[in-house]
This record gives structure tokens, sequence and C-alpha cells, in this order.
């Protein structure tokens, strides 16, 4: 296949809305997905995004996605991010589900098969709309996410506070309550629907924009003193901002690594699928998808297809 120039890319936009620790559960309490927490999203995909609710149309796709990847043990992050993020799937090559922060054999998967990366080796032009700190590339002994890696091996700029300032950039908190409160107060609160519409506004500019927020997860793991309805009420009205100004040409697919929120019961990730959904013309381009490892693959098919 040979590499396309962006002039010749065909017209598709893709927001991949990473979240953390979103698992479709029961739709029965104390699942915070059915409790009507997301009225957006809710609109969207006509219904509620819990287990078994699944639909398949030109321009929806909502289906569960497997995150077990046919290893034992509770999924994890740091092989779950690198098999959505280069379509390996890195349980097995790790022979176990890894936690947090890659370590071998997974920053070597992210480096030679970054999404990212092949997207750019393709004519896109890519981005990732998160901001990270000063404070996070001085650290003594850094240790990076899978998401970092794989922007890292694509080789593009990491926005900066000054683009959260801006208006460029979206922290992974989404509002800034966290970025204020751990290391810059000088940031204004923004609320969730402008953090959708700076994420609409780069896919002017981008045909590829990767956006990750953890903060579902964390709250799952009662590390943020917020209920879980409130991490979804920031994450449904990112949605809001992102659809009152998304371009024709462009699909939204979001999806997780692992299950958390939707079992308030436990402080651990559940062995639930995760939610793969696609809103846009790129749906269809996704329909066949099983696991986490489906998602590249499709994602190249998709910008190599010429639609
Ligand atoms: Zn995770």
């Amino acid at each position: 296949m040979r590499s396309l120039r962006s002039e010749e890319m065909n017209s598709h936009r893709i927001l991949f809305l990473f979240v953390d620790g979103i698992g479709l559960g029961p739709n029965r309490d104390p699942n915070p997905f059915a409790t009507d927490a997301m009225p957006t999203l809710e609109s969207l995909i006509a219904g509620r995004l819990v287990l078994g609710y699944e639909r398949q149309e030109p321009t929806l796709l909502v289906k569960g996605i497997d995150a077990i990847l046919g290893v034992s043990g509770l999924p994890q992050s740091a092989t779950g991010q690198t098999a959505l993020l280069t379509g390996v799937n890195a349980a097995q090559v790790a022979g176990c589900h890894m936690p947090a922060f890659p370590v071998r054999p997974l920053p070597s998967l992210l480096a030679e098969f970054s999404l990212l990366k092949q997207l750019k080796a393709r004519g896109c032009r890519v981005t990732s709309a998160n901001a990270y700190s000063d404070a996070y590339w001085q650290r003594k002994r850094p240790r990076h996410a899978a998401t970092t890696l794989a922007i890292m091996a694509a080789d593009i700029p990491f926005r900066t506070t000054a683009q959260l300032l801006a208006g460029d950039a979206v922290y992974w908190d989404i509002t800034h309550e966290v970025a204020r409160a751990s290391y810059a107060p000088e940031l204004p609160l923004i609320t969730p629907e402008e953090a959708g519409q700076r994420l609409a506004t780069l896919l002017r500019d981008y045909h590829f924009v990767l956006y990750e927020t953890f903060l579902p997860d964390l709250v799952g793991h009662r590390r943020l003193p917020w209920r879980p309805v409130e991490a979804l009420q920031r994450l449904d009205g990112l949605l809001n901002g992102l659809f009152m100004m998304l371009p024709e040409n462009a699909s939204l697919i979001m999806t997780s690594d692992h299950g958390n929120l939707e079992d308030p019961d436990t402080r651990s990730h559940t062995y639930n699928p995760v939610p793969l959904v696609v809103l846009g013309p790129a749906a269809a381009a996704f329909s066949e998808v099983t696991d986490l490892t489906g998602v590249v693959p499709a994602m190249l098919r998709l910008f190599e297809s010429g639609e």
C-alpha cells in the first residue's frame, strides 16, 4: 500500500475518545450508566450505554467489545491500552494483564505499532488534544502511560499548559478542577461543553485527534472524591459540546480499556466488555470489531479505503 499524502486523503475525520475504566454493566442500580446521568449520549445512541444494548446503523455503532483478550485475570490498563493503540494482543504477548504504566515488552510494541505513528506514516495529520504540565516532563524517573508512549512514537508535539490557557488543548480532568488544585491555579475552570468544543475545533486541522480521560477510572478506584454520576455528567457535557460543533465528515469513536466505573460495588476493574461507540460516517468501518485489538486495523482500513 503506497503512502497517501495529506491532500489525497479521504475525507474522514476521527475523534478518538479514550475513556479509561468504563465497561458495560447491567441496566440497573448501582450502575451509574443506568441512571440517566448522560442525557446527551443517550439521545445520540437512542438508549443507555449498558450490557446488551447494541445498535448498527449507517452512522451509529454501539456494541460491547472484549477486554479479556483470552488471558486470565482482570483486564488492566497497560496491556488493554497497548492493545487498543497498537492492534496487538499485548496481554497475550506479555503473558498476563499488566496494570498502570507499560513495562517490557509493551513499550517496544507501542514504539513500533502506535496507531498515531501508523496514521502519520499514511499521510494523516494526527494530534493528541491532551495537555501535559511542565512538571510532568521534569520528573526524575518518568513513567509514561501507553497513550503517552503511543504519541511519542509518532514524534508529534505534546500540548502544554499555555495551550490549555489559549483554549487549544484539554486536560484529562475535562474542566481543570484537578489541574487547578494540583499544578496550575491560574487556569480558569471551563465547562465540559467548552472542553468538547475545543476537541471539535481541533478536527478542522487534523484527520485524527486523540483525547484521553481517566476520570472514570480514578473515580471507580475512589481516588477522586466524586460520585460515579458526577464523572459521567462531565463526560456527557463534553459530548454535548463536541456534537454542537462536530464537522459533518467527522466521527466520534469512544471506547475503553477495561470496566470499572459501571460497578461501584467494587473498587477494582471488572470483566465486563467495554463499549465501542462510533457516531458518524465511520460507523460501518468498525462493525466487525470484537475486542480491543480490532480498533487499530479498522482505523487503518478506514484511512486507506479512499471512501
Ligand atoms: Zn485503565
